[in-house]
């Protein structure tokens, strides 16, 4: 049977070692689909972060210049790990995160792609030799892992987030301090004990829990820490990158969304509903490149709303560890007031609640996915990031007016639209402020292509072949006086 205590770990990995904090403190991990403690995860702070910084830097002295075939199969027995324990893996993220078990498993299968992509891509990871002015020289490029690494990842994807900055930095040979968000850190600490056992030495990999200021602040002091990898909200982004000055680090930042879904007249219906749902109530809508505004043209409007209306009321909310539940609890309080919030605005400014609109009856921290028509620019979601199960309808008429609308926002980090127009496909994809673009789909990510924002939505790519180039310094040798 399937188990979740599997690779429950309640202690941190410093150094080789499974620790608790220094002070004995820890803090409780709550199941947000019952309100249950799970258990409880150490309360870490700036001494216990700076050892795993030490561990980390003294680790990557051998693993920066370990062979290349040993990353490899180090990163492909990680992937078979992964894998032989996705059940176990996907009902503990379940239980901590509260995502369906489908898409829990979902996760935990794109996690071990990311593995296996970066395991192949690394072996490409080519330098250059260019052509020298004068025949006495050889110019070389050639590349190098960055150094330590901190990556700080939140609660959304626990363990994706963190297979994608984990997996290229191991591959390009960097060693790691990972803080996973406080909310859901057991993901992230079975990272920690996957990759104990499939053998990566001590201070290779290592994760601490407790407090974000208190660790992230460690990180980012700390000269030996060459790049910082960071996932969750604007305005911690802001900071990280502010605090990296000083130390002048390397920074990967993906940040808030906004995104925008276009649907045009001469879309497929169906097909856009269908895209709709998934681009905004995956996660119950808690996902970066979740829809936040959808645009629809006049023309297919009335109908759009009638059917994504109905596909909505049709979605199954519950404990996502149960058979064909769609929609889970939201991760807290908090993020249920926010889009109580957004919606009591819209509605304030003319905004209509045609499905949902209020807590859902289980109780907790679930709410009822919801649908908004009659949405205006003047409302606080048209700039503000919802981040749940609030689907926010605006009308429009021409091409340029939708272009327009969806970027006027200072996030660039996915857009969707559904048309059949080839030509309007380009104008889109020259138009649109954006540095994920779905046209007829609204689920992109995948580890062959690069993810990652434009404007304040961050730097940086994640997957694809650029996902590897952060975690790589470029030197140039020149070897002169050859003749
Ligand atoms: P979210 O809205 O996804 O929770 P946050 O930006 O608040 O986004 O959190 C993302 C991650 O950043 C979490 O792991 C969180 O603990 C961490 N974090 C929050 N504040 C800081 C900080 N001042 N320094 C470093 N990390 C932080």
């Amino acid at each position: 049977m399937t188990d979740f205590t599997t690779y429950l770990q309640q202690a941190n990995l410093i150094g080789g070692a499974w620790v608790g904090a220094d002070s004995g403190t820890t803090i409780d991990v709550t199941n947000p689909a019952t309100g249950e403690v799970i258990g409880t995860v150490p309360n870490c702070g700036t001494d216990e972060t700076n050892r795993a910084i030490a561990a980390a830097s003294d680790a990557f002295k051998s693993f920066s210049r370990t062979d290349l075939m040993t990353r490899v199969k180090l990163l492909h027995g990680l992937h078979d790990a992964l894998m032989d324990n996705q059940a176990s893996l996907a009902l503990l993220l379940t239980t901590e995160q509260g995502k369906p078990l489908f898409e829990a498993m979902g996760e935990i299968a794109i996690s071990a792609a990311y593995v296996r992509w970066f395991a192949e891509e690394v072996r490409r990871a080519k330098g250059e030799i260019v052509p020298a002015p004068t025949n006495d020289r050889r110019l070389l490029v050639t590349r190098h892992p960055v150094g330590v690494v901190g990556a700080i990842t939140p609660w959304n994807f626990p363990s994706s987030m963190l297979a994608r900055k984990l997996a290229p930095a191991l591959a390009a040979g960097c060693t790691v301090i990972a803080k996973p968000a406080t909310a859901t850190p057991y993901s992230g600490l079975a990272w920690g004990k996957l990759c104990e056992e499939v053998g990566y030495p001590a201070g290779v990999v290592n994760v601490v829990t407790g407090s974000a200021r208190q660790i992230g602040g460690a990180i980012m002091d700390s000269p030996d820490v060459r790049k910082v990898t960071f996932t969750g909200s604007t305005e911690i982004g802001k900071t990280l990158i502010r605090q990296s000055a000083d130390t002048v680090k390397k920074v990967s930042m993906e940040l808030g969304g906004n995104a925008p879904f276009i649907v045009f007249d001469d879309a497929d219906l169906d097909a856009a509903v269908q895209g709709a749902m998934i681009a905004k109530f995956r996660n119950m809508g808690q996902t970066c490149v979740c829809t936040n505004r959808f645009y629809v043209q006049a023309g297919i409007h009335d109908a759009f709303v009638e059917k994504l209306k109905e596909a909505v009321a049709a979605l199954v909310v519950g404990n996502g560890i149960e058979d064909g539940v769609q929609q889970g609890p939201m991760i807290d309080m908090a993020a249920v007031e926010k889009v109580e919030e957004f919606i009591a605005d819209a509605v304030s400014k003319g905004g209509k609640i045609v499905e949902g609109g209020k807590r859902h009856g289980n109780g907790g921290t679930y709410f009822e996915p919801t649908v908004v028509t009659g949405a205006t620019a003047d409302m606080a979601f048209a700039t503000e990031e919802i981040f749940g199960p609030l689907a926010a309808v605006f009308s429009f008429d021409t091409e340029e007016e939708a272009i327009a609308a969806a970027n006027d926002t200072d996030f660039g980090l996915a857009a969707y639209a559904y048309t059949k127009d080839v030509g309007r496909v380009f104008r889109l994809n020259d138009g649109l402020q954006y540095g994920l673009i779905g046209i007829n789909s609204g689920l992109i990510t995948t580890v062959e292509a690069p993810f990652g924002g434009l404007k304040e939505s961050g730097m940086g790519k994640e997957g694809g072949s650029q996902g590897l180039d952060d975690y790589l310094s470029t030197k140039y040798v020149c070897v002169a006086g050859l003749l």
